[in-house]
């Protein structure tokens, strides 16, 4: 069988909460003011109760409310794909699958969030959701799941893929999003850098700085994360919930479980759900997550507190960074372009119950051509990641000529970035 389907009737009905079974203690966010752990209280300025109570909660299984499942059933539940023709292509004994979370109507896995992110808000009486996005496709996820819950979405875009990379944003502004390219002169944030450097092209962290400072003038408005935070990470794990159910119906299940890592939502949302069989001693399942090689926060960064924005407006958080103000080189996973790493997947990583590998852009490329060609899907430069680090444990499984079964997330489809295909395919992308 090729290809896995669930029924709709299928598809989960709570998130996975991780929390519930960590094997050791997550540190906690610290008020930057006082180093104390950050109490609620003050983040009730930029995000709703509920999605406070769940950043905190530890119990396992969160009820995924019907309005949220209403809206996920737009395009779930999502397929899970047997790469026959890459695993003909490559000479592998290994069978490979992967989850394909580009048939979303944003093209990513990032509506699993921005969905139940925008409903929470709404039930709370809020109006306005700031945030930021580097290439797009957070902001294009905020954006379509705004317009179904009455709220303005007001999306900080680094300045550079502003200007380079129009097609994202105009699919914003269909969904009704306001688009503003960062550093802005609309914030204090944005003013000060703009008059030290007119020029500044931006990035994730400016961009952070300033939709915090946005929604914490405004009552009504509040402010929206994409990945990082223990939230965002629950709901992904729709993902991996429905790919456990897809491996079971064909009695199949994973031996290597693969993911892109930018700030880890993408990672955990299909890897916790198979990550508690191993912390309950059931399975001993190997997990990598994929990161850039010119942005390796986990594989090259520190673990230690570090601020998520480069103004230091936010909590400060325990995690592996490579520096808050550090600014990734250009390359084109913009959303893997990102300093820091989720606590959960830091603090997993530090304890070694995940693995984590970098891998260089002109190669990641490489295995997103022969991937398209094979099994037609041109895939996110994200997403190539994974099926970058796919094909290299199928590989090693032909030199053993062992038959593991490798499950990979195909995060998101490549149609708005195909002017890095072209650069590939002309030659001109480098390392
Ligand atoms: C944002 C993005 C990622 C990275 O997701 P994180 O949750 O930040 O790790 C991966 N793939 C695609 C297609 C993305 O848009």
């Amino acid at each position: 069988m090729r290809k896995i389907f669930l029924e709709e009737f299928d598809m989960p009905t709570h998130w996975y909460n991780i929390l519930a079974d960590l094997p050791f203690q997550l540190e906690p966010p610290l008020d930057p003011e006082t180093n104390q752990p950050m109490s609620p209280g003050k983040l009730k300025a930029i995000f709703p109760e509920s999605l406070l109570e769940q950043e905190m909660s530890t119990e396992r299984w969160i009820e995924i409310p019907p309005e949220v499942k209403d809206i996920y059933a737009i395009w779930r539940p999502t397929p899970l794909i047997r790469a026959v023709n890459l695993e003909e292509y490559l000479g592998t004994p290994a069978k490979i699958f992967y989850k394909y979370e580009g048939i979303s109507p944003a093209g990513s896995h990032k509506p699993n969030t921005a969905v139940a992110q925008a409903y929470y808000n709404a039930k709370e009486g809020i109006k306005k959701l700031t945030t930021e996005t580097g290439a797009g496709q957070w902001g294009s996820s905020l954006a379509f799941a705004c317009q179904y819950f009455g709220i303005e979405p007001l999306v900080f875009m680094v300045k550079v893929s502003y200007e380079q990379k129009p097609y994202r944003r105009i699919l914003m502004e269909t969904w009704g999003g306001k688009v503003i390219p960062s550093p802005s002169p609309y914030t204090k944030v944005g003013k000060k850098i703009l008059e030290e450097d007119p020029d500044n092209p931006g990035s994730l962290g400016i961009a952070i700085s300033e939709a915090i400072e946005k929604a914490l003038e405004d009552p009504d408005t509040n402010y929206s994360l994409g990945s990082v935070l223990n939230h965002v990470l629950l709901h992904q794990t729709v993902i991996g919930l429905e790919a456990k159910k897809q491996m079971a119906k064909i009695k199949h299940y994973p031996d290597v479980v693969i993911a892109s890592a930018g700030g880890g939502s993408n990672f955990a949302g299909l890897a916790f759900p198979f990550l508690m069989d191993n912390l309950e001693g059931s399975k001993c399942t190997k997990f990598i997550a994929v990161e850039p090689a010119s942005c390796p926060s986990l594989t090259q960064g520190e673990y230690r507190y570090d601020f998520g924005d480069t103004a230091g407006l936010t909590p400060l958080m325990k995690m592996y960074t490579l520096g808050h103000d550090f600014v990734p080189p250009s390359i084109h996973a913009g959303g893997l372009r990102y300093h820091g790493m989720s606590p959960i997947v830091s603090g997993l990583y530090k304890e070694g119950l995940i693995n984590a590998v970098s891998v260089p852009q002109t190669a990641v490329f490489k295995a997103a051509v022969d991937f398209a060609r094979t099994e037609g899907i041109v895939p996110a430069p994200e997403s190539a990641h994974s099926v970058k680090a796919a094909i290299d444990e199928a590989l090693k499984c032909k030199e053993t000529g062992e038959s593991k079964v490798i499950l990979f997330n195909l995060s998101g489809h490549g149609l708005l970035d195909l002017s890095a295909y072209q650069q590939y395919l002309e030659g001109k992308l480098q390392d």
